[in-house]
């Protein structure tokens, strides 16, 4: 049974391999401002990250802020958005959520998790996700590739990403919280896929447990 000590080493060590790989420590969706990079990593539930860029130019001409698009007609949003999934659920979010953001922060975007999480549509990950691009907060962006990873890479053993987020914050110091997040996720688009992991060309390879026994269930 590895020691705590043993994983907190390995764990440091993937990530030294790792990062330079993948140098970007940046969002892939496009976005000038944190209310840009709210809206979009609302918009990129369950859809990929280049669908959601690919509406953001002209959801962000026509409605640029909280104001305009708190005003939005729902119709209008849901046919820009369209393309994203899911598009009358997100757009009574984005709007809403732009609405309280009007009423209860003067239009900026919250500095906090709880506040994040308590505007609608946000959860952990999006809350995250604008914390750590927008105000360098170190936190851990729990999405699909990155529980996949820290499962296989036996960092985290939960499928939950609480309990996920949980365990790799009591792995990793605060500080390297935010590159794990964009190293994982980088890896995983990158090589180690759900389906078929690329272990034969893998840099972690020695560090990680189930190189070349992947099963896809994982
Ligand atoms: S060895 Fe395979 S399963 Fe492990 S991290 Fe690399 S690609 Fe993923």
């Amino acid at each position: 049974m590895e020691s705590r000590a043993d994983k907190q080493a390995r764990a440091g060590r993937i990530l030294e391999l790792l990062g330079p790989l993948y140098p970007g420590r940046r969002p892939l969706l496009v976005f000038e401002n944190p209310f840009e990079l709210l809206v979009s990593t609302v918009l990129a539930a369950q859809c990929t990250d280049a669908a959601v860029n690919l509406v953001t130019p002209a959801l962000f001409a026509r409605y640029p802020d909280p104001a305009s698009l708190a005003a939005a007609p729902l119709p209008d949003l849901e046919a820009l958005i369209h393309r994203t999934g899911f598009f009358r659920a997100k757009a009574q979010h984005i709007k809403a959520l732009s609405r309280q953001l009007l009423e209860r922060y003067n239009g900026e975007i919250p500095r906090t998790m709880e506040a994040l999480t308590a505007l609608p549509g946000v959860g952990r990950k999006t809350a995250s996700v604008v914390l750590s691009s927008c105000y360098g907060i170190p936190a851990i962006i729990v999405d699909t590739h990155f529980s996949r990873l820290s499962r296989r890479l036996e960092l985290a053993s939960s499928d939950r990403p609480g309990l996920i987020e949980a365990q790799i914050a009591g792995l990793l110091p605060e500080s390297d919280w935010t590159a794990a997040s964009h190293l994982l996720n980088r890896h995983g688009r990158a090589l180690c896929h759900a389906r078929k992991p690329g272990c034969a060309a893998c840099p972690v390879r020695g560090l990680c447990p189930v190189r070349g026994l992947c099963l896809g269930s994982l």
